[in-house]
């Protein structure tokens, strides 16, 4: 089974040692690629082709740099690109981004499908693109229809690929691929999953992109309140069963958001026996 995992660019010396005594760890794992986020509005604009460099070089991974539009400009995405491709990378991951606070203008792209089209348009068969979905509906889409269509035009602006939002509901995972699949998209369509090593955290984050923790699942957490390891234990036993449903239902593969930690993630993986 594939499995890729996602980082952060680390910005300071602290988050930079984190995520160097993660990836020795991870890395033992042979996952198919790693990819590396970038802050919509160019907040990471250095930083997330810096990893990339480092991830390759220096550790030997196939690292992929994600590419949000939003706030960007034909110039600047023109100029990323050319950066990868002399890094040697084959994959990007293709997004909108969200507006960052206090910035008011998208930029040349309004939605990922344009950051696709141009792509493809730039650099044709250049990099194998991946983009995101959301099986359990992107936050600002209005209905699970229109955000299908719109996703269903994203693929066909030309990715390969897509990865999911995380949750923790497989039967939302396969109904939107059954859904995809019946609209004609025939796209390898990977979920993205969130090891779960701490709630309120978790919360904040799932509020924020419109995942849903299961009210059980809630519960248990906050009973656990700063048992730091009882929340790790239950979650590895949580998510690892969710990869179990996903991969035996005919997922490809798994992408993890690691958050540039290696312990919960590799919890999961050892009880999938991947380890
Ligand atoms: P889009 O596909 O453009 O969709 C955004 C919204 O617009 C949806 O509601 C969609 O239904 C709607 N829409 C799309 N096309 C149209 C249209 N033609 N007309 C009307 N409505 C339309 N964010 C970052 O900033 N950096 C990252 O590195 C990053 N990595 C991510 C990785 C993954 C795997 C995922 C799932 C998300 C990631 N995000 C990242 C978050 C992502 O940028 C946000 O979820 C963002 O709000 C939407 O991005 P998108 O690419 O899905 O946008």
């Amino acid at each position: 089974m594939n499995i890729s995992f996602e980082f952060f660019p680390p910005k300071t010396d602290e988050q930079k040692a984190t995520l160097e005594a993660a990836l020795p760890k991870l890395k033992a794992l042979q996952p198919e690629y790693v990819s590396v986020t970038f802050g919509a509005g160019g907040s990471t604009l250095s930083y997330t082709p810096e990893t990339v460099r480092r991830l390759r070089d220096e550790h030997g991974f196939d690292a992929a740099p994600h590419l949000s539009c939003m706030g960007g400009t034909r110039d600047e995405i023109r100029k990323l690109l050319d950066e990868y491709k002399t890094m040697g990378c084959k994959r990007i991951v293709a997004l909108r981004g969200d507006l960052p606070s206090g910035m008011a203008s998208y930029g040349d792209f309004r939605y990922a499908s344009e950051l696709v089209e141009f792509i493809r348009k730039e650099r044709d068969g250049s990099f194998h693109i991946e983009v995101a979905c959301y099986p359990e509906m992107h936050p600002q889409a209005g209905d699970a229809q229109s955000d299908l269509k719109n996703f269903i035009t994203k693929v066909k602006a030309g990715a390969n690929g897509a990865i999911t939002q995380y949750f923790f509901n497989p039967d939302a995972y396969f109904r939107f691929v059954d859904d995809a699949r019946k609209a004609g998209v025939e796209v390898p369509i990977t979920p993205g999953i969130m090891p779960i090593t701490q709630y309120s955290q978790l919360r904040r984050f799932s509020d924020m992109c419109g995942a849903e923790i299961p009210r059980w699942i809630g519960k248990r957490l906050e009973a656990f309140r700063d048992d730091a390891d009882s929340i790790r234990e239950f979650g590895a036993d949580v998510v690892a069963e969710l990869c179990r449903k996903l991969i035996d239902g005919g997922a490809p593969g798994i992408h993890f958001y690691t958050l540039n930690r290696s312990k919960a993630t590799l919890a999961i993986c050892a009880r999938l026996g991947l380890s």
